[in-house]
């Protein structure tokens, strides 16, 4: 099966990769745009969180999309890279961060890939006559006219398109392509009669993180074993006030993409793991004002040796179950 990385701001594409080829993935929450390709015999998914422009800011990035995407390609394992604010002043920038908890501050995002009222979830094997949506302002259908329920929210067909952000910029989808019942369940689970509350106690996928930790030592490149990243909705830069909150809570990083995307790919039941790119000091530790391009230069600087240590991992992973797969599935 295929495994995914996916790059953020600064990170243009993979290299080195073979038979490559771009392909955009209708789901039911959207388009997303990935490239793929192969790496000594792997098959790799190469998605842009920012979309193929590169000129999605966080907030409005289609998270949702980008992993039911990976899902539909059935990628089972996602290798993932944020450009992240250190919020220690020993943590300078190229300094990789291999995350094992976050922090959210996002507010305006979708989180989950079940926020349907729970009267709207199907039995499995019904039909045909789902009530009203009740997320009007979505842009979706309001109710469907189509065909059968299904049991996987990230199928693409069968749900309508209810994230705002589906809409606009190069990730929105079409909404008119969106159509269908109201989804129920998930990967075959059929009716749920009880809202959806997903284990967080390891949101990173701790058999991914000891392969990254084995490959970075093989390759004697320095990798944090551990870090707290915090997210932020952005597109702003902290202020000096929350830099110094955020440390307080116990945060080592700070960024504007890593959640809610984490949370979905356990949703959907892939491996997940993050390594962080300290491109600068956070607001307050860094004795100047903050800007992007010194993001960018940092990243341009210190992302090759990350995308190396990805492509080292991805040989060398062993496609076996693992828990991750089963958070649904567990009593
Ligand atoms: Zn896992």
């Amino acid at each position: 099966m295929p495994i995914a990385v996916i790059g953020g701001t600064g990170i243009a594409a993979m290299t080195d990769l073979t038979d490559v080829r771009d392909e955009t993935v209708e789901t039911r929450f959207g388009t997303a745009h990935v490239t793929r390709g192969s790496w000594r015999g792997r098959e790799l998914v190469f998605l842009h969180r920012h979309g193929p422009q590169r000129n999605v800011p966080p907030h409005r990035i289609n998270y949702r999309a980008n992993i039911a995407a990976l899902k539909q390609l059935g990628v089972t394992a996602i290798f993932a890279t944020t450009a992240v604010g250190g919020l220690h002043d020993d943590w300078h920038p190229g300094t990789l961060v291999l995350l094992d908890q976050f922090l959210d501050f996002t507010k305006s995002r979708p989180t989950t890939f079940f926020d349907l009222p729970q009267p709207l979830l199907a039995k499995e094997g019904s039909s045909g006559d789902s009530p009203p949506s009740q997320e009007g302002s979505g842009g979706g259908s309001p109710s469907s006219q189509e065909g059968s329920r299904r049991d996987d929210p990230l199928s693409q067909e069968g749900r309508r398109g209810d994230d705002p952000s589906s809409q606009q910029g190069s990730e929105g989808g079409d909404p008119s392509s969106q159509r269908g019942s109201e989804g129920g369940g998930f990967l075959g689970q059929g009716g749920r009669e009880l809202p959806v509350h997903i284990d967080m106690t390891a949101p990173y996928c701790p058999r991914l993180r000891r392969l990254l930790l084995n490959v970075a030592e093989q390759m004697n490149l320095a990798l944090i074993p551990q870090g707290v990243y915090a997210c932020m909705e952005g597109p702003r830069f902290e202020t000096p006030a929350e830099i110094r909150m955020l440390r307080m809570l116990g945060g080592d990083v700070v960024g504007m993409t890593g959640v809610p995307e984490v949370v979905l790919a356990r949703e959907a039941g892939m491996c997940y793991a993050g390594v962080s790119i300290v491109t600068n000091y956070a607001a307050g530790i860094s004795p100047n004002p903050l800007t992007h391009q010194e993001v960018l230069e940092a990243m341009a600087e210190h992302a090759p040796k990350l995308l190396r240590l990805f492509l080292a991992a991805s040989e060398a992973y062993a496609d076996e179950d693992c828990p991750c797969r089963h958070t649904l599935f567990e009593p």
